[in-house]
């Protein structure tokens, strides 16, 4: 098969390298202050970074905590909700989603996506409700804001909290509103791949209810208020100094680097537009923050094997949906349970994304799927 333009380009899926360099000054000092500081857990750089972080996603309140996936476990537990209980989670999603739910005790009551946006589907999420279920897990997958409004109006005719799974979403906006804002809490991840990513794990959570933070507050650190006194058994799950300072830096461009992925993202709509990919769907009401640029085709693997062999990085996200691995043997949910999901997992390729990519990147990519179709045509 030809090369795009004869050059073999390197690619790569996201160099977060490239990233971080790009700030390298600022994080350098974010550095130098907290080791000269000589206070690296639970000091001014976590409540700085967590006013900073609340008054971005427009919430009251933001509570550093050890990374994402005990963001999401830490809401459940400060609602009380534990076993005998179910939480809705969607049928496609990261396994973190469901793992935060069974940490907490409860059991997760997978729910099918919308086909076009391969977010929760809301018209759905009545027929999976039970006497038991207290909570709807709503992610906003690939950066795409979920449906919110719609899952609210079904959680509050069943009184049911809603929680936003907010890993993939910093600065999304929904209607206007930010990820974060949109539920009664929502957690977030640092993780370094993410929109905002540090330097190794960390994650927040963030709510307007006042309870909920100072429950929260109490139970990433041992479940206590006053050192050594503790109220309840809680966790060791912190985002200590360091994170916390490098985040502040990087949360200074977040919005740049999120209007350059929405512009790469647009190049992508546009010059694939006629290829044989099925492109990604945004609703009017939607502002994603492209996490990731998500296409689908029933060719996948081998338009993979394709860019690959063109110097160009994709990665799947996810290949084996959550209801299918063996860590939920337990819930006996075999193949054809949720064939939407499946055929999401069969189908999707996420293509190179991120601050750095840059139009000739994107190009070239565009280029490189075009000839893939044309040749097979
Ligand atoms: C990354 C991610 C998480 C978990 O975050 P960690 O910081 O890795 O624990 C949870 N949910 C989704 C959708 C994610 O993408």
């Amino acid at each position: 098969m030809s090369i795009p333009g004869g050059v073999r380009q390197e690619i790569p899926f996201l160099d977060l390298g490239a990233v971080n360099s790009a700030h390298r000054t600022g994080l350098e000092n974010a550095f130098k202050r907290v080791l000269e500081g000589g206070w690296y857990i639970m000091g001014r750089e976590l409540a700085a970074f967590e006013e900073e972080f609340a008054a971005y996603c427009g919430a009251r309140h933001a509570i550093g905590v050890g990374n994402g996936l005990d963001a999401l476990h830490l809401i459940l537990r400060a609602y009380g909700i534990g076993a005998g209980d179910e939480v809705i989670v969607p049928a496609n999603t990261y396994i973190a989603t469901w793992l935060a739910v069974s940490y907490a005790g409860a059991t997760p009551v997978p729910v099918e996506p919308d086909a076009a946006t391969c977010n929760l589907d809301p018209a759905l999420i009545e027929a999976a409700v039970t006497p038991r279920t207290k909570a709807i897990m709503a992610v906003h997958l690939y950066g795409q804001p979920a449906d919110m409004d719609r899952i609210n109006e079904v959680a509050a005719r069943h009184g049911l909290k809603v929680i936003e799974d907010a890993a993939q979403a910093h600065g999304a906006r929904y209607k206007g509103r930010r990820a974060g804002s949109l539920g009664d809490a929502a957690g977030f991840s640092f993780y370094p791949g993410k929109n905002l990513g540090a330097l190794g794990d960390g994650g927040a959570v963030t709510t307007d209810d006042g309870a909920l933070a100072e429950q929260i507050r109490v139970l990433r650190n041992y479940g206590s208020k006053v050192k050594y006194y503790n109220d309840v058994k809680g966790f060791n799950s912190r985002l200590d100094e360091l994170q916390a300072a490098l985040l502040r830096e990087k949360l200074t461009t977040l919005d740049g680097d999120n209007r350059h992925r929405a512009e790469m993202a647009s190049l992508y709509l546009s010059r694939l537009q006629e290829s044989g990919v099925v492109l990604p769907v945004v609703p009017d009401w939607a502002e994603p923050v492209w996490h990731l640029f998500v296409v689908r085709s029933k060719r996948r693997d081998e338009l993979q094997q394709h860019l690959s062999r063109c110097g160009v990085g994709t990665v799947i996200h996810y290949p084996i949906p959550p209801h299918l691995q063996p860590a939920y043997a337990e819930l006996e949910l075999g193949e054809g349970c949720f064939p939407r999901t499946e055929s999401i997992h069969r189908e999707v390729l996420s293509l190179p994304m991120g601050p750095t990519l840059t139009t000739d990147d994107v190009g070239y990519v565009c280029d490189a799927i075009n000839n893939f179709y044309s040749e097979s045509r």
